[in-house]
């Protein structure tokens, strides 16, 4: 392999560590402390990258360094350490300081691909390490992804019910059990756990784990080595298979079939499938019709955003495991702000810990919003005044003007005051700058729209029903 060749395959790899980090961290955890990582080289024994500062370095080695260890490994197919050192003002090092990792040159598919897309993906397939064995895809599972540590609340019962049911029946409950809902709920994390009870109750049966992303990536090297026979029948001969983020599947039609098959061929054995994906089958973007129909023929159980309640939970319970006494203050501060989902509520946790730890200062609350400043201000973003005055008003059935103007008929006067009570909640708006763009109100008024929704929401249920209903929709 040409050194050039060598090294943009490494760069991609990395980018790809980086990509599903990415998606595991989010977005705000992602720009403050990974994105900064400079990849300065890789070779069998190590991959080494760089951080501007000490406290980063840190960071970074307490809360990633096993992770990028892990999806490394994964991504080069080699156990090598990572090293991370502290560079003032790293920069991405000029190429040619990378060397080659144990890579295999292999033959790129032939024959056209079929979209701009896969076209991008095709040379990062060809180029990947051929060591990944289907025996091996399950040792990726996450050990603190248990049925254990999964904390239960409304918005997850179904999909956790079923899931445990799915890992303790002796026979097939309903096939296949379809999971999906955002993006950090706990789809993997449950995936994981009837994987590890599976391990537990019935250690016989044979288990595969495994993103789609992966299966289209055996799917394309079985087609390349011309080795389909074994593909098949590696999958065609287990107990559970079950898939993670299908729809990335959409789109890809070769491997949307093959999947098929397989899908039809466990299903007919009665063998169990499990699958996951971040919509209901039926809005499957790029998915056939009869694949998206015979995808909801078991159970389909979705994971809702989470509740307050449900946030609070999980942070009492992870804060429970820690050495660092956190306030309750503070986990309800979290509850409150952090929204987005379960991923981003963690690592904001972790921030604070090791922020605690590094710092040697108790956690408050004051600490709390000095190092989340990023990800509290990126939470807020989400939802803005103006989108909660649009949505009250449409939900009350009043004007949007009505949020400005000065009537007070209770039938325009109560939405008012829901949304300004929706925006103290659901944003980090001060009471006057809230006042200010209701019409120019003081933050007075404000105050007492807050206290009396409070009042009517505690004194009535079907009115603090529908105010969590609004603020669900809008949380969204
Ligand atoms: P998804 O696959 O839906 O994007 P994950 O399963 O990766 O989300 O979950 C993201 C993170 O949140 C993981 O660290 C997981 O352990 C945690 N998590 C999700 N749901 C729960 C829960 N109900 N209780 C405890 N931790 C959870
Ligand atoms: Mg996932």
């Amino acid at each position: 392999m040409a050194q050039s060749e060598v090294i943009s395959s490494i760069q991609l790899q990395w980018d790809r560590v980086l990509g599903r980090l990415r998606a595991e961290v989010g977005e705000a955890a992602y720009r403050s402390w990974l994105k900064p990582l400079t990849l300065l080289s890789s070779d069998d024994s190590c991959v080494r990258m760089a951080v501007p500062t000490r406290f980063m370095r840190d960071w970074v080695a307490g809360n990633y360094q096993d992770r990028i260890q892990a999806l490394w490994q994964d991504e080069v197919g080699v156990s090598s350490a990572v090293e991370i050192v502290v560079l003032p003002l790293a920069r991405p090092v000029p190429k040619p300081a990378l060397v080659e990792v144990g890579v295999e040159a292999e033959v790129p598919l032939s024959g056209k691909p079929e979209s701009p897309r896969e076209e991008a993906e095709l040379p990062a397939i060809a180029e990947a390490p051929r060591v990944a064995e289907f025996q091996s895809l399950s040792g990726s599972l996450d050990p603190r992804f248990t049925f254990d540590n999964f904390v239960v609340g409304k918005p997850n019962e179904l999909a956790y019910a079923a899931a445990r049911r799915v890992a303790e029946a002796e026979n097939v409950p309903f096939n296949p059990l379809f999971l999906y809902g955002g993006v950090g709920l706990g789809k993997t994390h449950l995936m994981h756990a009837i994987a590890h009870q599976i391990r537990n109750v019935y250690p016989q049966k044979k288990v595969i784990y495994l993103s789609a992303e992966k299966f289209m990536y055996q799917f394309v090297r079985a087609l390349r080595t011309k080795d389909t026979m074994s593909f098949k029948e590696q999958f065609r001969s287990v107990d559970v298979l079950m898939i993670d983020d299908v729809q990335f599947i959409g789109g890809r039609e070769a491997t949307q079939e093959e999947f098929f098959h397989t899908f039809n061929a466990l299903v007919d054995q009665n063998r169990q499938v499990v699958i996951s994906a971040d919509k209901s089958p039926s809005d499957l973007a790029g998915v056939e019709d009869r694949m998206k129909s015979r995808l909801g023929w078991g159970l389909v159980a979705d994971i809702h955003p989470t509740t307050y309640e449900l946030r609070l939970g999980i942070l009492e319970s992870k804060a429970e495991q820690l050495d660092v006494i956190i306030p309750q203050k503070v986990i309800e501060f979290l509850a409150h702000k952090i929204t987005s989902n379960i991923r981003e509520l963690e690592g904001a946790l972790n921030r604070i810990v090791a922020h605690a730890t590094l710092v040697g200062r108790a956690v408050s609350l004051e600490t709390t919003q000095e190092v989340l400043h990023d990800l509290l201000r990126a939470n807020d973003r989400r939802v803005t005044i103006e989108e909660i005055q649009k949505k009250v008003a449409e939900h009350f059935n009043v004007r949007i003007s009505d949020m400005h103007s000065s009537r007070r008929a209770r039938a325009v006067a109560r939405p008012r005051q829901i949304a300004m009570y929706l925006s103290k909640h659901l944003t980090s708006r001060s009471l006057p700058e809230i006042g200010r763009k209701f019409g120019g109100r003081d933050h007075t008024t404000v105050m007492h729209a807050v206290k009396k929704v409070e009042e009517l929401k505690s004194g009535d249920v079907e009115f603090s029903e529908d105010i969590e209903l609004l603020r669900r929709m809008l949380e969204n």
